[in-house]
């Protein structure tokens, strides 16, 4: 059985983000079923998932109220759009409840099938509203190296991953990118907070480059996810929210990973303090249980467009897809009668704190910071105490070791990330973090 599949999945099956040929010959580890933070492969193996799948698992694995929420919508109505005059009960009721949780200057929900199309929405409705508001020079977007806004082209082109854009061909144009606040890796040891505003000034200085009146928006995560668990210096947000109000530039803050209670807030926007015009989501509104993600819009983009639009030509068959939507309301209640959001703040969070940043001590680790349920440990040569040199792949390495022990932790580079279920208790967030240490004490 086994055999079959990992045959199969050789001969037929192309993998995101992934070396098709290397991978084919070494072949995918096949997983098969799951419970709460485990994750179970085809030889019967337990393994932590610290990554709650692809950040998106936060209420765990074997919820049956999700499933239930599924079966009985995909029962009643499996399918229907919402493009000609008609709309459909799950939709609405998660529309009203993602505005009740937002900022309250949020009021309406664009529907996507992912973070992917949530960011392509983003770049047409930023592009629209400065449109209608007779600035149609006003169309630049200025986003941050390293970060990841999906694969789609325009997600691709708003991303600021340069192995993406090698093999992408053009970029969208009017799309570019400054430094991230990735104070370990690039400050040279600055000072965290003069670190952080001198990240916010390059926002300034690129803005004044192009000229104020033709920037649109600047895109951000809270904490850039893919790119690192990059947690930004506490100077950084105010500092780029002052640029921006100062220019008129709107703020579009993605919240595909930080949303839905990452950073034990409803969304790591609220965490910083923002009060973004636009916020796209994904992942954790389902729980990754089915697909599903949107724009959170804000009233003075979201009044142009109704007022002022006519008809905007932009939607997805699955935009609002009934049993997404109503997996995602059940997740989003979920999380609300659990207490899941105050559990990460004021418990799980401050826990993985203190119990992560013990691995700084490790020879093998430079850096161990954590914000909410979200981690980093940067890898250092013990030696020299400096970065290894890439071609050693020592990330790589570690993540293997990882998964053989029974954890699963990410590598970018040499840089492991964490990202559990918020439904993780104390005794597993010990059992990762014991297991991390010996993957790095068998790294050494
Ligand atoms: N934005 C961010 C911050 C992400 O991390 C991701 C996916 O990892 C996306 C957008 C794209 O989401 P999707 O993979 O659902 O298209």
């Amino acid at each position: 059985m086994t055999h079959d599949i990992q045959a199969l999945d050789r001969a037929h099956y192309l993998h995101p983000f992934s070396d098709f040929k290397a991978l084919s010959e070494e072949g995918s580890r096949v997983i098969v079923s799951a419970q709460g933070v485990y994750i179970v492969d085809d030889q019967g193996n337990r393994i932590l998932d610290a990554m709650a799948g692809l950040w998106c698992v936060n209420l765990g694995y074997g919820r049956e109220e999700l499933v239930d929420a599924a079966t009985r919508q995909l029962r009643e109505l499996p399918y229907y759009n919402s493009f000609f005059k008609t709309t459909h009960p799950p939709a609405v009721r998660l529309a009203e409840m993602l505005c009740r949780l937002a900022p309250a200057h949020i009021n309406r929900v664009f529907f996507t099938g992912s973070g992917s199309e949530a960011n392509d929405t983003v770049l047409r409705m930023v592009r629209r509203y400065w449109a209608l508001k007779g600035r149609p020079d006003k169309q630049l977007v200025i986003a941050r190296e390293n970060a990841y806004h999906g694969s789609t082209v325009a997600g691709m082109s708003l991303g600021g991953m340069a192995p993406m854009h090698a093999q992408g061909g053009p970029l969208v144009p009017g799309i570019c990118h400054i430094r991230q606040p990735y104070w370990f890796g690039e400050s040279n040891g600055q000072d965290p907070e003069a670190f952080g505003r001198d990240c916010a000034a390059a926002l300034e200085e690129r803005i004044l480059a192009l000229g104020e009146e033709r920037v649109a928006a600047f895109i951000a995560e809270p904490v850039q996810g893919a790119g690192g668990a990059i947690i930004p210096p506490e100077s950084y947000w105010p500092a780029v929210k002052a640029v921006l109000d100062k220019y008129d530039i709107l703020l579009v803050v993605d919240e595909v990973i930080c949303g839905f209670g990452r950073l034990g807030e409803w969304f790591g926007s609220m965490h910083y303090g923002l009060e973004p015009d636009l916020m796209p989501i994904a992942k954790g509104l389902s729980s990754g249980y089915l697909p599903i993600g949107g724009v959170l819009v804000g009233d003075r983009v979201a009044e142009t467009l109704i007022e002022e639009g006519g008809e905007f030509f932009h939607g997805f068959t699955y935009s609002g897809h009934p049993a997404c939507a109503a997996v995602a309301l059940k997740n989003l209640e979920l999380m609300e009668s659990e207490g899941i959001i105050e559990r990460v703040r004021n418990d799980l969070g401050p826990y993985l704190a203190r119990r992560w940043a013990e691995l700084a001590t490790h020879p093998l680790v430079g850096e161990a910071r954590s914000l909410g349920l979200i981690g980093a440990l940067e890898l250092v040569d013990p030696a020299t105490g400096e970065r290894f040199d890439k071609s050693l792949g020592a990330g790589n390495l570690c993540r293997d070791i990882c998964f053989a022990s029974g954890l699963v932790m990410r590598s970018v580079g040499d840089t492991m990330i964490i990202s559990p279920p918020l439904v993780i208790a104390h005794h597993e967030i010990d059992e990762l973090v014991d297991k991390a240490r010996a993957a790095l004490d068998e790294t050494a």
